[in-house]
């Protein structure tokens, strides 16, 4: 059996691993990716904030090493669902079982004004751009806005304002500065009310405004201002931005997503193409888009996959579980633990933040970049900023 699993993010990695661990030479895997490497979504808020070295936050797929598995750096040109054909940069690959896990696009340059008159921090670039921003930066009004729904690891906006306080106050520039943090979410973190309710708490301790259920939709250059949704307008100094997400247009030319995203079973992972699978941020699953979540998808479809090739019938179930690590600042993190459970309401509970929570967190890193890559990550002189 050939299986093609199409991108080498959480969803991807973790599938490959486990089919591997399963199978060793056993098995035929292509992983494809375009990119060199991997990024964890939380190594770009700490290169942005000089707490790690950009070349520390980067893992080589050419350390990949995993039996059965080949991995190839092309780009996907067109995917075809029902032949489960795959046209790349790097030729043709035929599957008889695909796996889609190319996560969300991001696109800047839909917002008007965004590449030119702000900065974005969820692309690797313009992350990794903004650590010489703010090294430059003065101090004056910060805004961290989000531009479209839905949005990746839905936290992070709250975690970069609480983290710039930090950085501004370390560097004398807090008092001139101002912090304003605008999400189209009523709560920082809808499904817990304890970990909305702390963060509300932290904000307003450290003087951040909090500007709930507001999407900024143009930013102004010329005059400095972020125009919202409602027609309001918010002067800046310094904008950082959540770009707009899209499925990748190769799902979408592929007619494989409605509304924007590919509609899976929830339980299952499945599309509607038989023998094709979809997991992770490119999904409309129900789940928010964040890589505890594309990986537990992908150990769903990898141990259904080996009972199959054992001859067993696939019975695991996703339960929507996932632990959210969430930055307080001041060196904290808080541990979220949310369930998306599909026909219930989802809900969360919150332990911390406390110092331990760090270290776990920091484990959750290490102990995937061990899984994967077979790497001792990070090196001590990785964090020097
Ligand atoms: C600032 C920030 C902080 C975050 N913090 C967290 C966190 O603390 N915890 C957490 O769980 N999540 C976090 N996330 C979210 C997390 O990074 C993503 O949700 C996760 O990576 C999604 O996994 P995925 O496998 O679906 O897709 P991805 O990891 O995005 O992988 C998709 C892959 O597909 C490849 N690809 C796309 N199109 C093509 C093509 N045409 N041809 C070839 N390859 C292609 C891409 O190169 C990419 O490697 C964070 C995100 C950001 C931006």
């Amino acid at each position: 059996m050939k299986i093609v699993v199409l991108g080498a993010g959480f969803g991807g990695l973790e599938l490959t691993t486990q089919l591997s661990d399963a199978f060793g030479d056993e098995i035929d895997v292509v992983l494809i990716d375009k990119s060199d490497g991997f990024v964890f979504g939380f190594s770009k808020l700490d290169v942005m904030f000089a707490k790690l070295l950009p070349s520390a936050a980067h893992h080589p797929y050419r350390n990949i090493v995993k039996p059965g598995v080949r991995f190839v750096q092309t780009t996907i040109r067109s995917i075809d669902p029902v032949t489960k054909h795959v046209e790349t940069d790097a030729g043709g690959f035929d599957a008889d079982i695909l796996v889609v896990a190319l996560g969300a696009d991001l696109h800047p340059e839909a917002t008007p004004g965004l590449v030119q008159g702000g900065n974005e921090f969820y692309t690797i670039a313009g992350a990794f751009a903004l650590r010489d921003v703010l090294a430059d930066f003065p101090g004056g009004r910060v805004i961290v806005g989000v531009t479209s729904i839905p949005f990746k690891c839905p936290p992070a906006p709250s975690e970069t304002a609480l983290l710039i306080h930090d950085y501004l106050t370390d560097r004398g520039l807090r008092d001139a500065s101002s912090i304003a943090l605008v999400m189209p979410l009523g709560a920082p973190i809808p499904p817990s009310p304890k970990a909305s309710e702390a963060l509300l708490v932290a904000f307003a301790e450290r003087g951040i405004e909090w500007h709930p259920g507001k999407l900024v939709v143009e930013l102004d250059p010329s005059r400095k201002v972020a125009v919202l949704a409602d027609g309001g307008e918010m002067p800046y100094d310094l904008f950082l931005g959540v770009p707009v997400h899209r499925a990748p247009a190769v799902v979408v030319d592929a007619g494989m997503t409605i509304d924007g995203w590919i509609p899976v079973n929830p339980l299952t992972l499945e599309t509607v193409f038989p023998g094709v699978y979809a997991v992770g941020d490119a999904t409309s699953v129900g789940t928010p888009k964040a890589g505890v979540f594309a990986e537990g998808q992908a150990s769903v479809v990898a141990a259904n996959l080996i009972a199959a090739i054992h001859g067993a019938s696939p019975s695991r179930q996703y339960d929507g579980h996932g632990i959210c690590y969430l930055e307080f600042g001041h060196d904290q993190v808080a541990r979220v633990d949310v369930a998306f459970v599909s026909g219930q309401a989802p809900y969360g509970d919150m332990d911390g933040p406390s110092i331990a929570n760090t270290a776990d967190k920091a484990d959750f890193g290490t102990s995937r970049i061990r899984r994967w890559f077979g790497q001792t990550w990070p090196a001590t002189s990785d964090t020097a900023g």
